[in-house]
């Protein structure tokens, strides 16, 4: 739905983005050359390739692929000499590289896995040794299988079931049981956004494979140091989904220490720089598929709403919200939607379009009249900006928010990520004029997120 949101959402979701990107947390440090051990996981490995595969048929629908056979064969021999290391543990898990037009400077490499590495990396690397350290720290991912680590701790309980009925041929592959959990291929997905402990770990795996290739491990941490001190505006989707760990070059250096290996070949071949200069020369990419980061967009699926709750402080009332979910202010400190990043979108006019939150705001009637009245005259408005809404049942029920009486109403629209969207319209009447909250989210997703959206409005407090 369309929300009375005049400011341009678009220019506060890239602020937030890099915000994202200088956050820099201490961590507690694996001691250097010791073990890398995977963490807890309620997936096998072959699930991991499974889902993985899946995925990657999804990401190879949503991306353009290089068609270049150079570029394709350059790119498959590095991550091939890497991922045959042992330490990859090959025997396990299928991977495969394939270069992608993008410009952003980004590389994922999904579980069980199939990586993908953006032109913009290629384009980016000083020297083969930075690209082969991108590819090693994701190989390094793939093999502590940090993606599924990732979800198991996350949806400890409903994750078994999940899998079961994956296996089982319960409909959409697993791919399409994790959608059902929330948990998507989308941008932040859980999957490919790491913690600053696997960080850690994938850098010293990564800096391990590296060096049983022949790279120098240097160069990976000094390529993630020089994007974080360029930062600008191709970076940041790598380095959120990358976070530093903390002194990165130290600790890779530290860990260099314990390896057989002191030398290493020369790190500019002139096969890394005749590829570079084919990267240039590509043509762009289709614009229908260049949009937002390649193949990590409009998957319509949100991650799963944190536990711990944060609280939004407008001039007349307070809503805790989950803490991975963002406030979007509007017009005034009381017009706010709250919800995750990936759920607010623009549409082609460039206008917010609110897929998955909350809308809060006051309503002013056009005259003195009851909660139910007003209620009208809102929903009457509320469809003049959203032609496609309608009341979804005239049963209206009564409830308590923040100690006032309350309306709840159902409406539904057509979801900015396909198919139809419920409306949750809650209204209470206060002095100030009619609030209001709007509970949004795809239909056949909302009952997932009604837990959350119960809490949200049983934490109104009115001053
Ligand atoms: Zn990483």
């Amino acid at each position: 739905m369309r929300p009375w949101i005049r400011r341009r959402t678009r220019r506060r979701l890239g602020a937030f983005a890099l915000a994202l990107a200088a956050g820099s947390v201490v961590y507690a440090a694996r001691k250097p050359g010791s073990e890398v051990k995977p963490g807890f996981n309620l997936f096998s490995k072959q699930q991991d390739v499974q889902l993985g595969k899946e995925a990657a048929a999804e990401v190879r629908r949503q991306t353009h692929i290089v068609e270049n056979r150079e570029l394709q064969n350059y790119i498959a021999k590095i991550g091939r000499k890497l991922s045959s290391r042992p330490e990859a543990d090959p025997q396990s898990f299928e991977y495969a590289f394939t270069l992608v037009t993008d410009k952003s400077i980004n590389a994922f490499a999904l579980p069980g896995g199939p990586a993908f590495v953006h032109t913009g990396l290629l384009d980016a690397a000083e020297n083969e040794g930075q690209l082969a350290g991108v590819l090693g720290h994701e190989i390094a991912h793939v093999a502590m299988r940090h993606g599924t680590n990732q979800v198991s701790k996350a949806n400890l309980l409903q994750i078994p079931a999940a899998l079961a009925s994956g296996v089982l041929g319960g409909g959409g592959g697993l791919v399409g049981q994790l959608a059902k959990l929330g948990i998507g291929l989308g941008a932040n997905s859980i999957l490919l956004k790491y913690s600053r402990d696997a960080e850690s770990d994938a850098d010293a795996l990564g800096a391990r494979i590296m060096s049983g290739a022949g790279y120098n491990p240097i160069e990976m941490a000094r390529f993630f140091e020089k994007l974080e001190a360029e930062g600008g505006q191709r970076g940041p989707q790598f380095l959120s989904d990358h976070p530093n760990p903390g002194n990165r070059v130290k600790a890779v250096e530290e860990e260099i220490r314990f390896f057989p290996r002191r030398t290493y070949d020369p790190e500019n071949s002139a096969e890394f720089t005749r590829m570079k200069a084919l990267v240039a020369k590509l043509p762009a990419a289709p614009t229908s598929r260049a949009a937002g980061n390649a193949g990590r967009s409009g998957a319509g699926v949100i991650d799963p709403p944190s536990r711990t709750a944060r609280t939004y402080r407008a001039s007349t009332y307070q809503i805790a919200y989950p803490d991975n979910w963002q406030a979007f202010g509007g017009s005034a400190q009381d017009s706010v939607t709250i919800g995750p990043k990936q759920g607010i979108v623009s549409d082609q006019s460039g206008q917010a379009q609110v897929g998955y939150g909350a809308v809060l705001n006051y309503y002013t009637p056009s005259q003195r009249q009851d909660l139910a009245g007003s209620t009208n005259e809102l929903i009457r408005n509320l469809r003049s900006t959203n032609p496609n809404m309608v009341i979804a049942s005239q049963t209206q029920r009564r409830v308590r928010v923040g100690g006032s009486n309350a309306l709840v109403t159902n409406l539904a629209s057509a979801s900015p990520f396909g198919g139809k969207e419920t409306d949750v319209l809650v209204t209470v009447a206060r002095p100030e004029g009619l609030f209001y909250m709007i509970l949004v989210a795809p239909e056949r997703e909302f009952a997932a997120l009604n837990g959350v959206f119960d809490q949200m409005l049983q934490s109104i407090r009115f001053q």
